[in-house]
């Protein structure tokens, strides 16, 4: 069989990618590992699908790379752009906060949205498709000239065998293995020479170190606001964090972890709203206890667990002001050292992957290896948590879709 497009990988990145090329009038092959189409999609957003952010823009993104390269993409398919497609497709939505829009109802609408739309563009699926072999095509029967439609690329599969134009590898990344992620994307990649960015996971919770677990373990489904950053040159986030029975996770801590390296350590702010330090201050010259000071600001049983190692001996008018910084300091920036993530299987997305450098920030085609495209979560392009990762999928799948 000989298809203008064959696309690895039926997820968000890859169905829309397929749709977009198939309404140009390209013929389109999808191949999914899967059974069925868009597990991620399913499960995303609490069963609710966070599809998008209206306030997505290049800051949002973690890249080993330049920070412009997402900048095409985004900019010519906007959150306005998939808003109008879901508007179109009669799927209610809402805006929950900071620009994330969720499905009222299901995140199935999305995945039926994408389904439709490449059964309008005539997009053939064929799920259950497991990959033994991708070939490159040698010449003469492969033409590098623009106007030729020669095939490129041969997809051997247990299917049958396939040939194409052009291949878009949108196989995702590593996290949430139980829904059949692979390293397909990565492997091609550097088979082909091309280099890729050490993956991680992202978006994770955070685990404790045997210290912190002893003092804070019993802090399990304790929110406290705060402010999280986990080095000087990475954004702060000000959202809840959530004691776990194993660390520590919530939206503050999710986002932090992107931006984190095994080894360092996150800082965080558990009382955004107040000087820690100037009420210490007042509270000292007024002669009250350290307790009446925290109580207001932080929830009892994280006051009992903290007091542990850092309530002093003395009343707080006795304390000299170095001893008083370096508690106001434990509260405004807690130096929290990890022990580790809790891996691929708590991991919303993967950080890392085929390295931008490598790709036209057009197309999202190799530069080394013409008709070979990368789209998605497999590229070294990281989304905050709010939207952004299928802003990013939309964005990048529409990008290569226009092209080949
Ligand atoms: C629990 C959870 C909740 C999330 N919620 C949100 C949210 O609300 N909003 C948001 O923006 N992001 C969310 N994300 C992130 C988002 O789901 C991903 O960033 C996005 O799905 C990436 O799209 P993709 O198409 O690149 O990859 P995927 O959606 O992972 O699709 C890749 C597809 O390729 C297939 N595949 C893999 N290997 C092969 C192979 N060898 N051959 C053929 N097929 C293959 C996979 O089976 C899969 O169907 C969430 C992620 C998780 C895990």
């Amino acid at each position: 069989m000989h298809v203008d497009v064959i696309v690895i990988g039926g997820g968000a990145a890859g169905l829309f990618c397929a749709r977009t090329a198939g309404l140009r009038g390209r013929q389109v092959l999808v191949l999914e590992r899967n059974p069925r189409l868009g597990n991620k999609i399913l499960i995303s957003g609490g069963g609710r699908c966070n599809f998008t952010n209206v306030g997505a823009t290049a800051a949002n993104y973690v890249t080993q790379g330049s920070p412009h390269f997402v900048k095409s993409a985004l900019a010519r398919y906007t959150p306005q752009d998939f808003l109008a497609l879901v508007e179109r497709h009669g799927i209610a939505w809402h805006e929950k906060k900071l620009g994330q829009l969720f499905c009222d109802q299901s995140s199935k609408q999305i995945l039926q949205l994408l389904e439709d739309e490449c059964a309008d563009a005539q997009v053939q699926i064929k799920v259950g498709s497991i990959i033994t072999n991708v070939e490159r095509l040698a010449a003469p029967e492969a033409s590098e000239t623009p106007e030729s439609r020669d095939p490129r690329w041969r997809v051997s599969t247990s299917q049958g065998e396939f040939r194409a134009r052009s291949l878009v590898v949108a196989s995702g990344g590593l996290s949430f293995p139980k829904l059949g992620a692979t390293p397909f994307g990565y492997e091609l990649a550097q088979r082909f020479g091309l280099q890729v960015i050490n993956p991680r996971p992202g978006l994770v919770p955070l685990t404790f170190s045997s210290a912190d677990l002893a003092q804070f373990g019993e802090l399990s489904g304790l929110s406290v606001e705060c402010l999280a950053s986990s080095h000087d040159d990475a954004p702060t986030f000000r959202e809840n964090l959530l004691f776990t029975h194993r660390g520590l996770s919530g939206p503050a801590i999710l986002q932090a972890s992107s931006y984190w390296k095994a080894g360092e350590s996150v800082r965080l702010n558990l009382v955004p709203n107040h000087s820690v330090r100037d009420l210490l201050d007042s509270a000292r010259r007024g002669g009250r206890e350290l307790k009446s000071v925290l109580r207001p600001l932080l929830p009892e049983r994280f006051i009992v667990a903290w007091s542990k190692s850092h309530a002093p001996s003395r009343p707080l008018g006795q304390l000299p002001q170095k001893e008083l910084e370096a508690l106001a300091q434990s509260l405004e920036a807690w130096e929290f050292k990890p022990g580790g993530d809790e891996g691929y299987p708590k991991a919303e997305v993967t950080v890392g992957g085929v390295a931008t450098a490598e790709l036209s920030s057009k197309t999202l085609e190799s530069r080394r290896v013409p008709g070979l495209h990368f789209i998605g979560e497999v590229v070294d392009v990281t989304g905050w948590l709010g939207g952004y990762n299928f802003q990013w999928a939309w964005a990048s799948g529409h990008a290569a879709g226009s092209f080949v």
